[in-house]
């Protein structure tokens, strides 16, 4: 999955020097000048930021390199425009070889006037991960989504439609693999007719050729210093409507003006996307039936904050890296990490069998992963990072740790714009005819919203619209003992996981049970998880004391048949049903381009397992843009892949129904 490798640079004349393209990664004297009047200038982008009349504006880029083109644009707008999260800023740009983060702090380090923006950078900047990165910035006045990823592979993946494309890159004679007739083709689907421009420091032939062919209209301009010319371009095509391989996963512009929506449920699912939609300026109610947030399955004391990676490229090991990097972003910008409601102190992954130590070889030899996302480590230097003995060997993940989720969703929604209505349950959705949703309560008290998150796990299918919802519940249940024994540094994974003490608690478990649906503890599902760490940390568990009587938590996980969340519209089940039944016959059908038969303005935010803490906040940063017609912060494979309707079409095609 990971081919992604850092850029070896040096530096010459005070300037970053790829090794890789035998290039400087901009004028060395006068890279500021150069990039106002190559990109920021012709793109006008301060004046159409302020007569913008959509939700958002956008700019998209290839080659991020140091970011000089980004701090300089936004400069240039924020001079001229204070930008608000109502009506975010959003910059994509890829990088096919990211400088390190060591290096992009030393360059960076050039540009003192942009440290507001570039300090805040430095803190998220991703490690060597292909993908999407969203960076939020300025409280969520701006968003920088890095792609980590070739140019062309990059936008493929995209859906939204730019303002402006600034084409940065090394020279198409030193970088032929980047200006690609393919690239070109993708410019032109994520392009507005007669509204996005593109900017370019080439005036290359063959590039204006195919960009005319496209359906830009080129215009050569004088170049910067010694260049002679560069060229400015504007859209002017119109987009053919184009029959979509799979129509069912399309999602029409959402709702207008929403302005507050109903998020029900409290646990990590509801408050991670109460915060995503309060950071763009929408009112959110969050409903719950018990007295307090996080009293289900994100009510546990701790839980690891990791991704179990697959050793070969996966869309869910994919899904989970990025996600708990951003994970880590959200966390970082919530000052979370004080040691109380999470900390970032690794976590070994303990191979406790043959088989595991196979797999964890396989992954190694498979060479995907950038050493600061894992690396493999003897029983002996376990030992060192647990702090107790451990007899295995197994892979250490640096940037994981663990989150307590109940104190990381308090920060999340201490804003006002988020209100909190504790024991309700809401026991009906009715859609009005205006498209409005009325929210009815145990009471009988309605609630009027223009637009409804479904948040609460297991409980959703009791709404008769969401009842046939492919969830399951899955118990669990962790152990809690007095920490009195030697410190833990380090989350712990063997057979159940343990993360170091907090709140003079360990916490350690959990079983996984399918078939059993108590929220009663067990004394069995004690004994399992207190076996369990005897096995991985024996001289840990040697000190710790327990009663008869089990103490811990139970909770339902809810998961699904795929492990993968399910977020976004919720379908109309039935007429799914109707709309495709041609798959029975043929799952390669071609369909008119009637829009997918969804709920307008009901989602769905469900079926975390217990990945929550990595795939929760990705997932609500994605809706939340779905809601506010934003771009989103995944690539439309990803999206498509944790789409609540994926389970009803596989049955189609599968002849299931
Ligand atoms: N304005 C940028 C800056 O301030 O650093 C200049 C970037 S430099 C001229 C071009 C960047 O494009 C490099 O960082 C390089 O690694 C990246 N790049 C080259 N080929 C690429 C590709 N196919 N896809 C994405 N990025 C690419």
């Amino acid at each position: 999955m990971n081919n992604i490798k850092n850029s070896t640079i040096s530096w010459q004349d005070d300037t970053p020097y790829s090794e890789h393209f035998q290039d400087f990664y901009y004028n060395s004297d006068g890279g500021i000048e150069e990039t106002l009047h190559v990109f920021v200038n012709p793109s006008k982008v301060a004046e159409r930021y302020l007569q913008m009349d959509t939700e958002s504006f956008c700019i998209n880029e290839t080659g991020f390199g140091t970011g000089l083109n980004f701090y300089c644009t936004l400069q240039a707008i924020q001079e001229a425009a204070k930008i608000e999260k109502h009506r975010p800023l959003h910059f994509f740009t890829t990088e096919l070889f990211p400088l390190s983060v060591d290096d992009f702090i030393q360059a960076v380090a050039r540009f003192p006037q942009y440290s507001a923006i570039t300090e805040q950078i430095c803190q998220q900047y991703p490690p060597a991960v292909k993908g999407f990165h969203r960076i939020i910035l300025n409280q969520g006045s701006i968003y920088l989504t890095l792609i980590f990823d070739d140019s062309f592979s990059a936008y493929q993946q995209c859906l939204h439609k730019t303002d402006a494309w600034y084409l940065d890159g090394f020279s198409p004679a030193k970088n032929s693999q980047m200006w690609q007739p393919e690239l070109f083709q993708q410019l032109a689907r994520l392009s507005k007719t007669n509204e996005t421009t593109l900017a370019s420091f080439t005036s290359a032939g063959a590039v204006r050729r195919t960009l005319q062919e496209q359906g830009f209209k080129i215009q050569k301009l004088s170049g910067f210093g010694k260049k002679r010319e560069m060229i400015s371009g504007l859209y002017t095509a119109e987009n053919q409507p184009v029959c979509s391989p799979k129509p069912w996963f399309d999602i029409c512009p959402s709702c207008n003006n929403i302005k507050h929506v109903a998020v029900i449920g409290a646990g990590l699912a509801g408050c991670t996307t109460a915060e995503a939609l309060v950071r763009r300026g929408i009112k959110v109610t969050i409903f719950d039936s018990a007295t307090d947030i996080c009293q289900s399955a994100s009510g546990n004391l701790q839980g690891a904050l990791y991704a179990k990676l697959p050793s070969k490229p996966t869309q869910s090991g994919e899904f989970h890296l990025t996600g708990l990097e951003y994970s880590l972003r959200l966390l970082n910008i919530y000052q979370c990490f004080d040691g109380e409601t999470a900390q970032q102190c690794g976590l070994l992954q303990l191979a406790t069998n043959a088989k595991e130590q196979l797999q964890q070889q396989d992954l190694l030899a498979q060479n995907c992963y950038a050493k600061e996302v894992v690396r493999w480590v003897d029983a002996a230097e376990a030992t060192t990072l647990a702090g107790t003995k451990t007899p295995f060997s197994g892979l250490f993940f640096p940037r994981a740790g663990w989150v307590a989720p109940k104190l990381f969703c308090e920060k999340l929604i201490a804003d006002a714009n988020i209100q909190l209505q504790l024991n309700t349950d809401i026991t009906q959705l009715t859609q009005l005819a205006d498209e409005k949703w009325h929210l009815t309560a145990n009471g009988g008290k309605v609630f009027e919203m223009d637009a409804v998150v479904v948040a609460n796990a297991n409980s959703a299918k009791l709404f008769p619209q969401l009842e046939s919802v492919a969830t399951k519940a899955i118990r669990g249940q962790v152990t809690h003992s007095q920490a009195n024994a030697v410190p833990l540094e380090t989350v712990v994974c063997g057979a159940g996981y343990i993360s170091p003490a907090t709140q003079g608690q360990y916490c350690f478990g959990a079983s996984f049970n399918l078939h059993e649906q108590s929220l009663e503890l067990q004394t069995s599902d004690q004994q399992t998880n207190i076996d369990n760490l005897h096995k991985v940390l024996p001289e840990l568990a040697a000190q710790l004391e327990f009663s008869e009587q089990p103490r811990g938590k139970v909770a339902l996980r809810c998961s699904t048949p795929d492990y993968l969340p399910m977020v976004g519209p919720a379908p109309i089940h039935d007429a799914f049903i109707s709309q495709y039944k041609k798959l029975n016959k043929d799952k390669n059908w071609t369909f008119a381009t009637d829009a997918a038969p969804n709920y307008s303005g009901l989602f769905i935010n469900l079926g975390h397992g217990s990945k929550g803490l990595i795939t929760c906040p990705l997932s609500a940063e994605y809706l939340a843009s779905l809601l506010t017609n934003q771009p989103s912060p995944l690539p439309r494979d990803l999206s498509q892949a944790i789409h609540p309707a994926r389970f009803i079409i596989k049955q189609l095609i599968r002849r299931a129904i």
